[in-house]
């Protein structure tokens, strides 16, 4: 008994099925058609004059109306990662220059602050403060920015 229900129950999301299916179907087939249509548009009108100047003078229009805020924005941003990077990139520098000119160890000639690998790299923890450092290897390097960028 209940495997006749199981069976009814089996040929109704059959048909169910079934029936999304075609609908679906049909709606990939009129979606193709719709490409096509606007495929064929395009290549019929790809080399005519008049459909590149307009498709031209469209896109100049474009440009020359948002030219500005595009510019404006550009630039915006441009000033704020510059302001935000500047303390990062003079600290490194200011380090950079000490370890050239010898007034402090390269950081692989040092352990890792964190492990007992050698470090690579110096970390700063405040790079308002140039000076302070501490040697770290790579992958310590890489997780104490994790946890506090
Ligand atoms: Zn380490
Ligand atoms: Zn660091």
């Amino acid at each position: 008994m209940s495997k006749n229900k199981k069976e009814k129950q089996r040929e109704i999301w059959r048909k169910a099925s079934l029936k999304y299916y075609n609908k679906n179907k049909d709606g990939e087939d009129f979606r193709e058609k719709t490409r096509k249509v606007r495929r064929n548009y395009y290549k019929k009108n790809r080399d005519k004059e008049d459909f590149i100047k307009k498709n031209l003078e469209d896109s100049k229009r474009y440009y020359e109306n948002n030219k500005e805020k595009v510019m404006k924005k550009k630039s915006e941003r441009d000033e704020r990662n510059y302001i935000k990077d500047k303390p990062k990139i003079s600290a490194k520098n200011k380090i950079r220059y000490r370890v050239i000119n010898g007034k402090m160890p390269k950081a692989n000639k040092l352990k890792c602050n964190r492990c007992e690998k050698n470090a690579t790299q110096y970390h700063h923890s405040d790079y308002n403060k140039p000076l302070e450092v501490e040697p770290l290897c790579g992958r310590c390097h890489k997780l104490e920015h994790v946890r506090n960028d």
